[in-house]
């Protein structure tokens, strides 16, 4: 199984591992206690909080697919990026992370940094000025998100790490948009990618969950460990369902991207949308660095509105298949105000300095029949002549 493609490995993480019955399907161990082998001799397993059979099939099938030495599997997306900070920071050091970054990682590393748990410093990472702004900050820790949420700018991996790791930094990368179908950091040279695997990893917005895995053995075990003393570890029964919609995300994935693809033709030449944010497109200035670092653009769109606030209302209010939610990366399409909605916790000016403005419209193309889903933005559209 070593060697197989990733694609195989994802379609079979923990298919025939029961040595008791032979289970096709690896079974839930839902018990949260194992007994002890002997006095004193602890199984594999020993407290569902530092170690789940379940969730490890999942931490294997994920560090398998981005092609890292291990990590951790946690209650949420949030909880990864938690476990990641307390493995990597200490007070005085520095993070440098992206102005427009999501808004929940935003918020967490404002709250910390005025905690004084580190110093916080916010840079355009797209941009050669923001790599030596970065630079110049001498992280501890250099975060990039990219495709960032919600307005998919585009991060040079590659560069970004070599900048990062020569200034002696540790390289996150938080690769929820892309998942390991489309993007790999670990190898353009990232040390740590984090998920909110509530999105592309699971698929079926039915569960919270993140994953955090390392490039390196040593700093795997740190966030296994963090992930245990902070109490972040997921449950059994998530990790079961993310682990089945982890057997399909190659195909999700293909599909996302082409439904996107046909939505942006939609999107690109109406008169009611001043501007259509998708790496996909070659006017979109991240467009080369993405086709090269990714293996596909994604299903997630941003747009802006010429109507601006009112417009997004009303567009929101008319679409019937985009239903109007927060999240993204599920088998549905979904539509978000990002100013409203996901990025609320930001300030206005922080919205504003991270070029989040009233018309901005984030959609998340899901799998559906294609032209269905341009019908319906089309109708809603409409409503805004
Ligand atoms: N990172 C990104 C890019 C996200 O979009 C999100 C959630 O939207 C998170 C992290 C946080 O993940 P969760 O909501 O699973 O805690």
């Amino acid at each position: 199984m070593d060697e197989a493609s990733p694609v195989t490995r994802a379609v079979r993480a923990g298919i025939d591992s029961d040595p008791t019955h032979g289970a096709v399907v690896a079974p839930v161990y839902l018990s949260t206690t194992y007994t002890f082998e002997s006095f004193g001799r602890a199984r594999p397993f020993d407290y569902s909080r530092r170690g789940n059979p379940t969730r490890s099939v999942l931490a294997d099938a994920v560090s398998g697919l981005e092609g890292g030495a291990g990590g951790v599997v946690t209650a949420s997306g949030m909880g990864a990026i938690t476990a990641v900070l307390h493995a990597t920071l200490t007070p005085g050091d520095v993070l440098v992370a992206p102005h427009d970054c999501y808004g929940g990682s935003w918020r967490l590393f404002d709250a910390m940094a005025r905690r004084g748990l580190f110093e916080l410093r916010l840079v355009d990472l797209t941009t050669a000025a923001g790599i030596a702004e970065a630079v110049a900050a001498r992280p501890s820790v250099l975060w990039v998100e990219t495709p960032s949420n919600p307005l998919l700018r585009i991060t040079d991996i590659a560069v970004a790490a070599a900048a990062g790791k020569a200034a002696g930094a540790t390289v996150v990368v938080d690769n929820t948009f892309c998942s390991p179908v489309l993007q790999r950091p670990l190898e353009l040279g990232a040390d740590v990618v984090v998920h909110s695997s509530t999105k592309y990893l699971n698929g079926h917005s039915d569960v919270v969950s993140g994953v955090a895995i390392a490039r390196d053995a040593a700093l795997a075990e740190q966030l296994v460990w963090w992930g245990n003393c902070l109490g972040v570890t997921g449950g059994a029964f998530d990790a079961y369902l993310a682990l089945r919609g982890l057997r399909t995300l190659h195909l999700r994935m293909e599909r996302h991207s082409a439904n996107a693809a046909a939505v942006v033709e939609l999107l690109q030449d109406h008169p009611a949308v001043s501007r259509v944010l998708y790496p996909g497109l070659p006017s979109h200035p991240g467009h080369e660095i993405a086709a090269a670092q990714q293996r596909g653009f994604g299903g997630i769109v941003s747009l802006e509105l010429a109507g601006g606030a009112p417009a997004a209302r009303t567009l929101m209010e008319s679409v019937t298949l985009f239903c109007p939610a927060e999240s993204l990366g599920g088998v549905e399409s979904l539509i978000n105000h990002p100013a409203t909605m996901t990025h609320a916790s930001m300030p206005p000016d922080v919205q504003a300095a991270a070029g989040i403005t009233p018309g901005l419209i984030r959609l998340s193309v899901g799998i559906e029949d294609p032209a269905d889903l341009v019908a319906d933005l089309r109708a809603g559209l409409a409503k805004l002549a």
